[in-house]
């Protein structure tokens, strides 16, 4: 039989990676408090219709990405490609429409059927928030600051840089949307294949191409500045200075449109060059029309989701676990008493591996293995006296040590 494998596009988080992922949810979870965002776990697969007609038929999401299945019941169902619409479906089906505004912090994993490579996965992991219910500017300005805190306390902002750009409101962007499809249905000839599929049926995400034919033809397209409504420009300008005021910097990027149809008003995205291709860490942005889409009322909401892989690699390696102690029974009576000592010890909080078996310069190379600050040997003459040796991993120094004062000097070794 051949050797089991994984299925394409997933990965196993060996533990010292699980660390660093842990690392990245862990930093975002409490910067996310600091701003009043309560966790939510909504589930892992939910209808197709929640995420397809939100998220928009013609965007790559759905018509190319999604794990959907027909379950054993016959229920379509899919497999979260993202987590906005799954956390307004929990809004909805919960009847919070109410108690706005709902700030919302979540992680876990997502899947799409996507070209695996680095930093792309099929199953991945998102941090991401989202406030819902606050139609004012101080809204996005709030996410995005609450963003650029969590890549501050991951040791990365430096390496990364907020691109922001405004969508305008939906009247704007039907005027730019009829000026594009203007501009490039004269240039057809020279559009990429996917680009003249998109033209038809989401003209903007053309300027979101990496063709590079595409790209000399967006260079001149026409600017959403030029056809953004008194009322979008004026929000926009109120984003702008808000972060101004609190000190966070970005780059206007004219051509930064997100993939999902449901976004208007503010769009951002916190890129590195460090990840090659991969380069978004962070992307975001308002989407004021998606609860009415999904069957609520009209409710503004604003947030971002973040991939967790992609942020993992960025950070620095995070504190290493505590050192343990090693517990080295000799002789059944001390394997006895070791069971015991070990837990009254964890009690204490120390974190204790059983030695477990072979000789004794076996189970002191596993010590060594494991990096442990202390050894305790255990023998027969030891437990007769009442007493363990105990060892100094570092120094190399031996004593006998009542067993009743082992917490008490085990405490004193890691100071
Ligand atoms: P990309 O342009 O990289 O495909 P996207 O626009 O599809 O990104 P979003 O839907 O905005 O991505 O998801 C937010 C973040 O989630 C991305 O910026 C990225 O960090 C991460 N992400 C998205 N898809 C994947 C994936 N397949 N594997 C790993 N991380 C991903
Ligand atoms: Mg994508």
């Amino acid at each position: 039989m051949p050797a089991l494998q994984p299925a394409r596009g997933t990965q196993d988080l060996l533990p010292e990676t699980a660390r660093r992922h842990r690392r990245v949810g862990e930093v975002a979870r409490d910067c996310a408090a600091l701003y009043g965002f309560a966790e939510i776990a909504t589930p892992i697969f939910e209808f197709t219709e929640v995420f397809s007609r939100p998220i928009g038929e013609h965007t790559d999401i759905v018509s190319k990405e999604m794990y959907n299945f027909t379950d054993r019941g016959g229920e379509e169902v899919t497999l979260r490609p993202e987590n906005t619409a799954g956390v307004v479906r929990a809004v909805l089906s919960n009847g919070l429409t109410q108690s706005t505004p709902l700030k919302f912090f979540y992680n876990g994993p997502m899947f799409r059927y996507e070209r695996p490579q680095k930093g792309r996965f099929r199953q991945f992991h998102q941090i991401g928030v989202e406030l819902l219910g606050v139609p004012q500017p101080q809204a996005d300005i709030e996410v995005i600051a609450l963003g650029q805190r969590i890549l501050d306390a991951l040791g990365i902002a430096g390496n990364v840089a907020l691109e922001l750009n405004t969508l305008g409101d939906p009247e704007s962007r039907a005027e730019y949307r009829k000026a594009l499809v203007a501009y490039f249905s004269a240039r057809k000839a020279d559009l990429s294949e996917d680009s003249l599929r998109r033209l038809e049926t989401n003209p903007l995400r053309i300027l979101d191409s990496k063709d590079t034919g595409d790209l000399r033809i967006n260079a001149d397209a026409p600017s959403f500045d030029d056809y953004l409504n008194e009322g979008s420009r004026d929000f926009f300008l109120r984003v702008r200075a808000g972060l101004e005021r609190i000190g966070i910097a970005y780059r206007l990027n004219p051509r930064l449109v997100r993939g999902l149809d449901y976004y208007t008003h503010t769009a951002f995205e916190f890129v590195t060059t460090d990840l090659g291709a991969q380069g978004t860490v962070m992307g975001g942005g308002r989407y004021d029309g998606l609860v009415e889409t999904m069957g609520g009322p009209a409710m503004a909401g604003v947030g971002w989701a973040a991939g967790i892989e992609r942020l993992a690699m960025l950070i620095a390696e995070p504190p290493a676990p505590r050192r343990p102690v090693v517990l080295v029974p000799i002789g059944e009576a001390a394997e006895t008493l070791a069971l015991t000592l070990a837990e009254t010890l964890r009690n204490a909080g120390l974190v204790v591996e059983l030695g477990y078996s072979g000789n004794v310069q076996r189970r002191m190379r596993r010590a060594d293995r494991l990096g442990a600050r202390a050894a305790v040997l255990l023998g027969d003459d030891e437990i007769a006296a009442g007493t363990a040796s105990l060892r100094d991993l570092d120094s190399g120094a031996q004593s006998a040590v009542p067993l009743g004062e082992l917490p008490a000097r085990l405490d004193a070794l890691y100071g």
